[in-house]
């Protein structure tokens, strides 16, 4: 495939191919049938160096941006969706652990993650305030060398199997305006964090996000990253152009995946009676063909939102807000349509389209959700502030 990267994204993409092929495709279905936190998965992109796609070349990673994060979750993702969610939010929490590092930061937790040895990911949602991610109300007081963490976030990716965890908390004193917060790396062996339920998604069953409750944990200040109260910058600097990117990776690999289930049982479905083929009926090549064009359309506005965004192209915040609510329609739209296509060989429990569907429809729930993004974009492109 003709993909315009560099010669170096391209040789991390072969990389992932080959990972894909041998290791995360193999076992998609169990991990979506059995709920399974993809370990191999995981290992295998470790083992390989991907999990340190966003650690600076200094420290032992490969330096790269949006481009190659969105074009490996997209590899991925046309597999294994939850894999790619898994390294997605790992590569969101490498990234943010990265932009201010201090130097213990970078042999503690940047260093390892290059070396393979350590998986990372973002613990930021809480079930009072839902969708609205960049306000927590996880507390966070400070006692001598430590930080006293207390409170409650869901949803997080990788729960119970990552290294670390990115936690967002308020500010921690009483000038805080509201929407400040503060961001610390928490180790998994953390005296006072408690998991809570198993994950049981509708879709996206391999995740494991699960609930994390703090309990008057002790963090030390060093976790602390940046400074406090400064994570409105990290939102919008990096949280959201990662996450952003890497979800769209992940939602085109699904729109992808779902084309070439459909493609694949146009071409293979005969009937006895008339000795034709799925693929002469004309409504259904239609079908195919919007499907084709919707991928297209949005895997081109994806790649450009990607590299905007790694070149800080003025324009580039509507493009990378706007490719993530897209790439969900697109993808959703295709496993839906597909669905049609594939007719009764799809509609079966744990058919490999019905798990596409399933895994698409996380996009339009997971924060900045569908909605949220099409509000953003609109409002960055009439010149107003996104809240
Ligand atoms: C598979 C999966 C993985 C996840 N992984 C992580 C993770 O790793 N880390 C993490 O921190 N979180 C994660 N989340 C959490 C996710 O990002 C959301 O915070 C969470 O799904 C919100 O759920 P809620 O029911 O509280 O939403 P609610 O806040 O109840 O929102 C319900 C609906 O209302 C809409 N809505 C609310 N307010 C507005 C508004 N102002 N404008 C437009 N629409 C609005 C939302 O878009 C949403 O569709 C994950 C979620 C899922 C499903």
């Amino acid at each position: 495939m003709e993909t315009g990267f560099s010669q170096k994204l391209d040789t991390l993409r072969n990389t992932a191919e080959v990972v894909v092929d041998q290791v995360i495709a193999p076992m998609a279905e169990a991990v979506d049938r059995d709920y399974r936190w993809p370990d191999h998965s995981m290992r295998a992109l470790a083992a390989t160096g991907l999990l340190g796609l966003q650690v600076p070349v200094a420290l032992g990673g490969h330096g790269q941006g949006l481009l190659a994060l969105t074009a490996i979750a997209e590899v991925i993702g046309r597999a294994c969706p939850s894999s790619a969610l898994c390294f997605g939010m790992h590569c969101v929490g490498t990234a943010v652990m990265a932009a201010k590092a201090t130097p213990y930061q970078q042999e503690h937790y940047l260093r390892p993650i290059a070396e393979g040895k350590h998986i990372t990911t973002l613990a930021l949602s809480e079930s009072g305030t839902g969708a609205h991610f960049y306000l927590p109300q996880t507390s966070l007081r400070s006692e001598g060398l430590h930080f006293i963490v207390n409170g409650t976030k869901r949803f997080v990716t990788n729960g119970g199997h990552a290294d670390s965890y990115v936690v967002s908390t308020t500010v921690g004193d009483d000038e805080a305006s509201v929407g400040d917060f503060s961001c610390l790396v928490v180790d998994k062996d953390t005296p006072g964090m408690t998991w809570l339920e198993q994950w049981q998604g509708f879709g996206m069953r391999g995740n494991s996000a699960r609930g994390l409750q703090f309990d008057n944990a002790a963090v030390l200040k060093k976790n602390l990253l940046g400074e406090q109260g400064d994570q409105v910058w990290y939102v919008f600097e990096v949280v959201a152009p990662y996450f952003l990117m890497a979800m769209a990776g992940t939602y085109l690999g699904i729109a992808q995946a779902a084309l070439d289930a459909a493609g694949t049982h146009l071409r293979s479905r005969h009937y006895d009676h008339s000795g034709s083929s799925l693929r002469d009926v004309d409504i259904l090549q239609t079908r195919y063909a919007d499907m084709w064009i919707a991928v297209e359309k949005s895997r081109n506005l994806i790649y450009e939102a990607a590299r905007r965004g790694d070149l800080g192209h003025p324009d580039a915040l509507a493009f990378i807000l706007a490719c993530k609510a897209d790439a969900g329609d697109t993808a959703v739209f295709l496993a839906n349509e597909a669905m049609t296509i594939c007719g009764g060989a799809a509609y079966r429990e744990n058919s490999r389209v019905a798990q596409l569907l399933r895994d698409a429809r996380a996009s339009h729930v997971m924060s900045p959700t569908t909605d949220m993004l099409k509000v953003w974009t609109g409002r960055t492109l009439l010149g107003l502030p996104l809240l």
